[in-house]
């Protein structure tokens, strides 16, 4: 099962790493391409620009578009939102591509409504302290147009800077109603996640009932059945576990004299010196009225034989509280046998059946093992 887990685990890892790389690869090709379509289209206009200035705004750019496109299409829109420090990079670079770009600018400007489209799920406070970054970016870079004495068509300008402040606008409420939306279904999830734990305790707690014995405490005869053929399924071979029949000598006779609710207190007895005698693998259950059944894992004739002789002799020994029955008054008889890879447990539970009837006959107290040859 975790071997299954572990594989499943790395898959998913190669399945990234493999992913992100060819995203990565795709990404630095897109920047590539943009920011030298605009250089060689004569669009770019950074004379001063020197090599390496260059260099580093492809450097930028790149993981810029790695961001953008690992997020945003890696993470098949699950959750496609830049962090701040993206979003950040994101709008300076563009501003310096911006800045160097001529008439084509205006077409470009675009872009600051893509960076901002990633940063739609951020808090609204945030996304609008981006917003009107790019909107001062943007206007900041007109201010330098003026300021280094390029040539700036004004009316433009103004149109761009209007259509850019509208859209903005508009982005920042949306931002808002998305960041609303995400908040009401987070709420919606944490009170599913909390009735669904609910319901998965009830419904543990309906198995605990189903399964348990009220009077006693001991897995009921259901349980135990389930549990012995899931112990027989997984028993590899030649290895076997033992599986005993107990039933209570004379009980009716309890009954009788001492009243129900006395035959009560020694069936609860019964149940707590069995307990003290077994270990914590083995399993102890009612099997119906005064009977128990008991599965001893990985042992052979010799230990079981020598365990159910314990109990045997331990319930001998027994005194029930608040009932008038002296030590030695109760007895119990047992029928034993082994259960082996590949036999049935029906046929198994009748053979140790079996075995407690000659116990039974044969003056009752006492242990009577039902081997197959190859355990005897
Ligand atoms: P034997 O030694 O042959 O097993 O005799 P026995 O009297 O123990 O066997 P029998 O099967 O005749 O009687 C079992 C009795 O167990 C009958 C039934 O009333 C009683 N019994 C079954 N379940 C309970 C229970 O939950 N509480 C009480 N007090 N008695 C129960
Ligand atoms: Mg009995
Ligand atoms: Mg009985």
């Amino acid at each position: 099962m975790s071997a299954m887990r572990e594989e499943t685990g790395e898959l998913a890892i190669q399945q990234l790493v493999t992913r992100r790389f060819a995203m990565a690869s795709v990404t630095y090709g897109l920047a590539l391409m943009l920011t030298w379509v605009a250089v060689a289209g004569g669009f770019y206009e950074a004379s001063t620009a020197s090599a390496i200035t260059h260099s580093a705004l492809i450097v930028v750019s790149q993981l810029l578009f790695f961001w953008l496109f690992h997020r945003g299409i890696n993470l098949r829109f699950k959750d496609p939102s830049l962090t701040e420090p993206q979003v950040l990079v994101a709008l300076l670079w563009l501003t310096y591509f911006l800045f160097n770009l001529g008439s084509a600018r205006g077409s470009l400007l675009v872009l600051y409504l893509l960076v901002l489209m990633f940063a739609v799920f951020l808090p609204p406070k945030v996304f609008i302290r981006y917003a009107a970054l790019a909107f001062l970016s943007f206007v900041g870079l007109a201010a330098l147009d003026y300021y280094l004495q390029r040539a700036v068509d004004s009316t433009v300008f103004l149109l761009q800077a209007s259509v850019l402040l509208v859209t903005l606008i508009w982005m920042c409420l949306f931002a808002g109603h998305v960041y609303r939306l995400r908040q009401r279904m987070r709420q919606r999830r944490f009170a599913l996640q909390a009735h669904q734990d609910t319901l998965r305790g009830m419904m543990r707690q309906l198995e605990d009932l189903a399964s348990t014995d009220e009077l006693t405490g001991l897995y009921n005869r259901r349980r135990f059945l389930r549990i012995a053929e899931g112990e027989l399924s997984r028993l590899r071979k030649g290895h076997r576990f033992g599986l005993a029949l107990i039933d209570l000598d004379h009980f009716k006779r309890v009954n009788d004299i001492h009243g129900h609710a006395a035959g009560d207190r020694v069936l609860q007895t019964f149940a707590n010196v069995a307990r003290s005698c077994l270990r914590d693998g083995d399993v102890l259950a009612r099997y119906g009225g005064e009977e128990f059944v008991l599965l001893l894992p990985d042992t052979d004739a010799e230990q079981f034989s020598a365990c159910c002789e314990r109990l045997r002799e331990a319930f001998a020994k027994a005194e029930p509280e608040e009932v008038d029955i002296a030590a030695g008054h109760l007895s119990l008889s047992i029928g034993l046998t082994l259960v082996n890879a590949g036999d049935d447990l029906d046929a198994a539970l009748q053979r140790a059946d079996e075995a407690l009837y000659r116990a039974k006959r044969a003056g009752r107290n006492r242990c009577e093992p039902a081997w197959i040859t190859s355990d005897a």
